[in-house]
């Protein structure tokens, strides 16, 4: 998850301290999309898609001439609207994989398409609109709590964003805040909690509506009521959707259409939570021995 959040939070604070020289948000991401696209000969159209994501013999190493292939000869193919699973021990490449489906990174070898094409035909920033996040730690800046749900279609209004916090079970919270949706939020979102920020990047990612999601559940201990919102706000956000999920509930995995076992890189094992227990190999001792799945 180290990885991943790396390149989101150079990006969060790019954002902030263009915010601060600049006014109006649309102007902020036209020069962030610049930048993300200044290295991108693809052209970045807007594009719709089902959500079939299909990885072909995908090998990748962050650094040239590593002896270890960070990501080895990946195959698998995520249908539309499947939940995928991505499991294994720290290290294992989960993370990744997310980066290469994102295009923070591009494979060595190997394609990765999405809806039968090539993404390295499809624009970055064009990519990542077909996208959603909800990571460990999401970002929010110096705004009002509105302005931070909006982050995730400039163009709703403010009846938008109010539905989709409520789906995203984001309303109570948000009411019970000092001056609700235009409460302030100081830098790096400090009197929010940890699941109260989930909560927000649910509520984006309902007002963004992608075909593909991207969830790194969360790990550290969240109270058991916030707990339940957000799983609640998570399977409404799943449905319809394509979600890869670098998964550390048991419930989310042994609901998953697939799960995905790495370990170094390789994919070791696939299959739903019944077939992979009957193999009574690798993630049969992972779940047996009580490993941790990450
Ligand atoms: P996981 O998410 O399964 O814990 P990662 O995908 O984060 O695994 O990491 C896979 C491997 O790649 C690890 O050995 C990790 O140290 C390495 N790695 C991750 N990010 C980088 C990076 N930016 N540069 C070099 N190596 C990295």
């Amino acid at each position: 998850a180290r990885q991943f959040t790396r390149p989101l939070n150079d990006l969060a604070n790019q954002f902030n301290t263009l915010l601060s020289a600049i006014a109006g948000a649309e102007r902020v991401f036209d020069i962030l999309d610049e930048e993300i696209e200044k290295d991108d000969q693809s052209n970045g159209e807007y594009f719709d898609i089902q959500g079939e994501v299909t990885f072909e013999n995908v090998s990748f190493a962050y650094e040239e001439g590593e002896d270890q292939q960070t990501i080895h000869s990946v195959s698998f193919q995520a249908l539309p609207g499947e939940v995928i699973a991505l499991v294994g021990p720290t290290g294992a490449g989960k993370t990744t994989l997310i980066n290469l489906i994102t295009r923070f990174y591009d494979p060595d070898e190997g394609r990765i398409l999405i809806d039968g094409v090539n993404i390295d035909k499809i624009g970055r920033s064009a990519l990542r609109k077909q996208m959603a996040f909800v990571l460990q730690d999401t970002f929010l800046f110096q705004g009002t709590v509105m302005d931070n749900i909006r982050y995730g279609r400039l163009d709703a209004t403010d009846e938008e964003i109010i539905e989709a916090a409520k789906l995203a079970n984001a309303d109570p919270f948000i009411q019970k805040l000092p001056d609700g949706y235009h409460t302030q939020i100081k830098h790096d979102g400090n009197g929010i909690s940890h699941g109260q920020k989930q909560l927000l990047a649910i509520a984006r990612a309902m007002l963004a509506n992608p075909m593909i999601l991207l969830l790194d559940e969360a790990t550290s201990s969240i109270d058991t009521i916030t707990e339940l919102r957000i799983q609640e706000a998570l399977s409404r956000l799943m449905k319809g959707r394509t979600t890869f999920v670098i998964a550390h509930r048991l419930n989310t995995i042994q609901h998953a259409d697939q799960i995905i076992v790495l370990k170094d890189g390789e994919i070791i094992e696939k299959g739903t939570h019944h077939e992979l227990l009957e193999k009574q190999e690798f993630y049969y001792e992972m779940q047996t021995q009580h490993y941790a799945v990450n």
